[in-house]
């Protein structure tokens, strides 16, 4: 039987019924156990095989119910890029062990992709992972992994053949942030705080068990990651005028003094966009109802990131050299990543790293061109040649 919106708030009133909303963990894990958590997973695992498009209705009743959410922008790796590739690749014990501690923000997530010669051209990467046994054995080293020194599990590709082309012999793993080998080292951004690091594994044993698909396909694997991910970063569901024009607007409206009339045609503009975005945004999650992200969620990362970077650039010019103060420069190393947060400085700054992670503009430009406007693609010359023999 096919779960209506009308069942969805039912259950939710009657979770709410009987469930304390004041203490949050015993609420969420109680929201996970009754299938409310994302409605589309099946039952047992936070879902209820219902349309992905109800989770909405359940949402909007818990948000007016004042009910605790799972903060995202804490586990924003575990919710939007391990969690759809455990549920896509893996076994009904990886399920069952995973899902429910990574929902309820239990277990933080970050992801082990990004090397210092493989970033963009992943498929490329070199992290070597030897099977020894039962076990694998891995060697490597990955950068910019935002919230490894939280994290208790990382995704993980690495490469187990390095006689095939790049992107054959890769393979996918779940690895244990606290296991012997692994090594997190801080990494200062441009915004002075260390969201990011960089990850060391020095003969870091992986069970099989932890596998995520088969051997050598990695690739195919890391696809729903990457796929999920631009739409993790680029399509939440905000308010109209919500996100970074709500700010510049509000500037706008509280400091007339600050307007000039080329400023105010700027701002105009970037509303429109905004909500041209916004809506975009809306139709994206629409289609995900019927099925997995398409190449249109890297269209929404791009337009989220260029619009960030233009808005907050507007910001400062509004302010001008009050906006240049920027609040402090002491290190810290966040848990939780906030694009909209404090001061128009470090938004700006924080901004700058929106065209970068989860896929550089350039690559997305790309992917767009070639996979929803069919343009021919670009030249792959090392598509045939074995991982060993490419220059590095
Ligand atoms: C804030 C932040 C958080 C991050 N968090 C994570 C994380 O948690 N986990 C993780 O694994 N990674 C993370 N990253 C890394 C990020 O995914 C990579 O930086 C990104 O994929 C780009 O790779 P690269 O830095 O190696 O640049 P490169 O790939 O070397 O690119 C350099 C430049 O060349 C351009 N370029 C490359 N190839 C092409 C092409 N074919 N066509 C046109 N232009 C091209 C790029 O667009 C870019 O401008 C994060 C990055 C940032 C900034």
């Amino acid at each position: 039987m096919t779960l209506t919106a009308d069942d969805l708030r039912e259950r939710t009133r009657k979770l709410l019924d009987e469930h304390d909303t004041a203490d949050r963990s015993a609420f969420l894990q109680a929201r996970f156990d009754a299938g409310l958590a994302w409605v589309h997973f099946p039952e047992g695992l936070g879902g209820l095989d219902a349309p992905r498009a109800l989770q909405s209705v359940v949402d909007a009743e818990l948000a007016a119910a004042g009910a605790p959410d799972n903060d995202p922008r804490r586990i924003g790796i575990g919710l939007g890029m391990a969690a759809p590739t455990i549920l896509k690749f893996g076994n009904d014990e990886q399920r069952k062990r995973y899902l429910r501690p990574l929902w309820i923000g239990e277990e933080v997530w970050c992801q082990l992709f990004s090397e210092p010669g493989a970033g963009s051209d992943l498929a490329a990467l070199g992290t070597r992972a030897v099977r020894e046994g039962e076990d694998w054995v891995v060697t490597g080293q990955k950068v910019w992994t935002s919230s490894a020194h939280t994290a208790r599990f990382a995704i993980l590709v690495t490469r187990t053949d390095p006689d095939v082309p790049k992107h054959q012999g890769m393979t996918y793993f779940i690895c244990d942030m606290h296991a012997p080998g692994v090594e997190v080292r801080p990494l200062r951004q441009i915004t002075g705080e260390a969201e990011f690091n960089e990850v060391f594994l020095t003969g870091v044993r992986i069970p099989d068990a932890n596998r995520l698909g088969e051997v050598g396909e990695g690739w195919k694997v890391a696809q729903t990651t990457l796929m999920n991910e631009r739409v993790a970063i680029g399509g939440h569901a905000i308010p109209r005028e919500g996100g970074m024009i709500g700010i510049a607007a509000k500037l706008w409206r509280e400091r007339p003094e600050l307007r000039t009339p080329e400023l105010h045609d700027r701002l105009l503009r970037l509303w429109v966009r905004s909500e041209g975005v916004r809506l975009a945004g809306t139709r994206l999650r629409q289609q995900l109802a019927a099925g997995s992200p398409g190449p249109e969620g890297s269209g929404m990362k791009l337009a989220f990131s260029t619009l960030n970077q233009e808005i907050s650039g507007l910001e400062l010019e509004l302010l001008g050299e009050e906006g240049l103060r920027y609040d402090d420069w002491t290190m810290r190393r966040p848990d939780k990543v906030d694009f909209t947060g404090r001061e128009a400085g470090y938004r700006y700054l924080r901004a700058k790293g929106n065209s970068i992670e989860g896929g550089t503009s350039e690559v997305l430009r790309n992917i767009i061109s070639e996979r929803v406007l069919g343009l021919p693609s670009e030249p792959r010359v090392d598509k045939d040649v074995a991982w060993k023999d490419l220059p590095r």
